[in-house]
């Protein structure tokens, strides 16, 4: 994950996790700040950045509702989405389940399916309901381990990082910039120099414009790729959390949706 020096370390239980991240691990790269690491693999917990004093120790990272696991640590920085995070794993869970339990079978496809919404865009305060009573279920009633821990992901991010579950789903923002349908992005006219770079790296034809002038995107085209932000030669084009709610304001704009 984000730090310096990753690699696979053997320490003594009880370490706190400050001290693997930041003495034995060197800490986070130039620019970065770590928010959060994920314990135990893809069924394991987050604990965030104000809990690193924790030691690593059966109880105490149960406690925190992350696992020991097999020992694995992702590091997550301020450039990681926890929404999006935890919908990943939850796509490892849910195709690792074996189908044998319905609870099993059906939640982490519940949950899973939840995140996604969220992740796009359309999630709402019902789907938060739906990820906290179908996470109760499978701890409850789940034949294996797989399926109990399964929801750790989710109830972790929801317990310490509910502000980006709110903000994907009322302000609809990511403001990591990881969500596709959560951001969008903007020729910034003062450092538009109207080179036309951009209308021919876009690879689905969704800027248009004159040379010499500040060209616009098509939000109803724009599949949100990121190329003409890199192909830019004045760093002029901005990806920003959120979205622009009326499409004439966004085209009148530059903005793309
Ligand atoms: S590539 Fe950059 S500078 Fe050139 S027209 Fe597009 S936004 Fe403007
Ligand atoms: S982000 Fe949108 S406008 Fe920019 S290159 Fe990709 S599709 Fe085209």
């Amino acid at each position: 994950g984000s730090v310096k020096r990753t690699g696979a370390y053997e320490v003594p239980i009880g370490t706190p996790i400050k001290k693997l991240l930041y003495d034995i691990a060197g800490g986070p790269p130039k620019g970065k700040s770590i928010k959060a690491v994920q314990l135990g693999g893809p069924s394991g917990g987050c604990v965030p950045s104000d809990m690193f004093d924790l030691p690593m120790d059966y109880d105490s990272l149960q406690s925190a509702g992350a696992i020991m696991g097999s020992g694995g640590m992702v590091v997550l920085d301020n450039t990681n989405c926890m929404v999006d995070m935890a919908r990943f794993f939850l796509s490892f869970t849910t195709a690792e389940s074996c189908g044998m339990c319905s609870v099993g079978r059906i939640g982490t496809r519940l949950m899973y399916e939840a995140l996604k919404r969220i992740t796009n865009g359309e999630g709402n305060a019902d789907d938060i309901e739906l990820l906290k009573e179908t996470s109760d279920v499978m701890q409850k009633a789940c034949l294996c381990a797989l399926g109990r821990t399964a929801p750790n992901p989710v109830l972790t991010t929801l317990r310490y990082f509910e502000n980006e579950y709110a903000d994907h789903i009322e302000a609809k923002k990511c403001e990591a910039l990881i969500c596709k349908a959560l951001v969008t992005y903007r020729m910034n006219p003062e450092k538009c120099k109207g080179c036309m770079v951009c209308v021919k790296s876009c690879p689905v034809q969704a800027i248009s414009g004159e040379k010499g002038s500040t060209p616009t995107i098509d939000p109803t085209n724009c599949i949100k790729c990121g190329t003409c932000a890199d192909d830019c030669p004045f760093d002029a084009i901005e990806k920003l959390a959120g979205i622009i709610a009326n499409q004439s304001v966004k085209l009148e704009e530059g903005f793309c949706q």
